[in-house]
This record gives C-alpha cells, structure tokens and sequence, in this order.
C-alpha cells in the first residue's frame, strides 16, 4: 500500500511508499502554483504564503526556498492519505495507461503494487523473467494465482530461486505471430478458468507495442476495448505499458483509446503520479 496526495488546485495526485518521501512532492507541485509568491529583490529572497500570514526574508535562497516548501507541505499534510492502493481512483475496475516503457524496469514498481493487491494476476510480457524476479523481489506472498504470458520461450535457468508451484503460478507460452482476436482469447480464457468470485483482478498488457507494430490501429483499438470490456465483467484493472515517444502510431492508437482509459500514470523516481 502507499500513501496519495491529490492537489485541490489540479488534477495532480502522488503516490509515495513512505509517507516522509510525500514532502518533496508536495512543497515542489505547490511551489509551482504559487511561484509568485516568491521574490527576489536586494540580494535577498523573500516568500509570503498564500495560506496564512507568514512571510520571511532570507539572504540565503536555497534555504529560504527549502523552508517555504516545508511550510506549504505544513499546510497539505493532513490530506494525505495512507494506506491507500493506486487501483483505489477506478474503484479496481478500469483501465490505467502506464507511461513507461514495457520492457523496461522503471515501472517494475507499479507491476507488483498492482499484482500484489490482487487475487488473480494475468501478465502478457515480453520479458516474464523480469517480471518474475520483480514479484519474487517486492512481494512477501504471491497473489493467490498468477498466470504469466509469455511472447517467448520462459528461461527457467533466468529464476533458479523461483518455486513455481510454492507460488501457484503457470507460465503460457505464446505464439508470437498470434493476432490480437487470439491473444485476447488467450486471456479470456485463463479468466474463465482462474478467477474467483468476488476476486480483485490485475491484467497487465505489456506486449501493447508489439500489437501495434504488428497489426492496424483500428485493430489495435478494438484489441484494448475487448479486454477492457472482457475485464469489466470480471471486476479488476487493466494496466496498459506505454511509451508514446517511442512510436508515432502508439500514440495514434492512445488518442483512440481516450474513452477507454481511466486513468494515466507515471513512474517518476519511484514514486507513482497522475500528471493534469
Ligand atoms: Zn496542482
Ligand atoms: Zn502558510
């Protein structure tokens, strides 16, 4: 679980492991807002809080900066919330766009905040081996059922230390000239045989541009809106692993998908954050 502050000015929320780390967040988004509030003149800065009456003037800027960050954290920090899961925004049914890179380990952060809350974790991955390590690393207790689906063939010698039947996961191996229809049947499937009712679901897309590069937009859009619709009936969240700079077509198909998606996050020095 993490803490999340959600600014009242805009639609900027973050999410923090530890509730300490939520001062740098919130002293820089409200410094943003109220940059005018801050001054220099005579070789001197000054700040006059836009909350309360204090103000002060300081030779030193770095530290007269530092202290009114501080002091306008002062003022938010009894609207952060802890214990709270990321998933809690779409009430765990909907679809959420990772800005990261799929292949990478930026957003490894996020992939086991979002297993690890579930009962039933589906991933379709380029890199199960990854994803693997990164479960076995974050997680004291793997999901009740993780199924793991691989456009390859999984390398077991990858995660010696890894008891796949202690942690009531499967591998499915995947024919990567599949089209999307038969990928999308592929998870429907392992829902239909997986999931419990009543059970949070987390499905993670991480193959999104491969299915892109591979077939049309149109086709690509309605891959994404099958799932979404396929997962709304199960209950859970869909995470979508996106880099829209990487490929002009990801954010074609992205602008199609606006409807679709509920919610856009970001992994910015490990912490999670909804941009406005
Ligand atoms: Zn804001
Ligand atoms: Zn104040």
């Amino acid at each position: 679980m993490v803490s999340r502050w959600a600014c009242d000015r805009c639609g900027f929320v973050a999410w923090t492991r530890d509730r300490s780390e939520m001062a740098d967040v919130t002293g820089s988004h409200l410094l943003a807002h109220h940059s005018d509030a801050l001054s220099k003149s005579d070789f001197r800065v000054s700040w006059d809080c836009p909350y309360c009456a204090t103000a002060k003037t300081a030779y030193d800027t770095d530290g007269a900066v530092a202290e009114f960050k501080t002091h306008l954290h002062e003022h938010v920090v009894d609207r952060i919330a802890g214990g709270t899961h990321v998933a809690d925004l779409v009430g765990w049914d909907g679809v959420v766009r990772v800005d990261a890179p799929a292949a990478g380990d930026e957003a490894d952060p996020l992939r086991t905040h979002f297993h690890g809350a579930a009962g039933l974790a589906v991933a379709v991955t380029p890199t199960p081996e990854r994803l693997v390590r990164a479960l076995d690393g974050a997680l004291d207790a793997w999901p009740r059922r993780t199924v793991i689906v691989s456009t390859g063939e999984y390398d077991f010698e990858a995660t010696p230390d890894v008891d796949f039947e202690g942690r009531n996961a499967e591998i499915v191996e995947l024919d990567p000239r599949l089209s999307p229809d038969e990928v999308g049947e592929t998870v429907s499937r392992i829902l239909d045989a997986n999931h419990e009712p009543g059970e949070r679901v987390s499905l993670e897309v991480s193959v999104f541009h491969q299915i892109v590069a591979a077939f049309d937009v149109e086709r690509a859009v309605a891959f994404v809106r099958m799932l979404a619709a396929r997962l709304g009936d199960a209950g859970g969240v869909l995470q979508l692993y996106v880099d829209a700079d990487a490929d002009r077509n990801v954010a074609t198909v992205l602008n199609f998908l606006d409807e679709t998606i509920d919610l856009t996050v970001a992994v910015d020095d490990g912490r999670f954050v909804r941009r406005p």
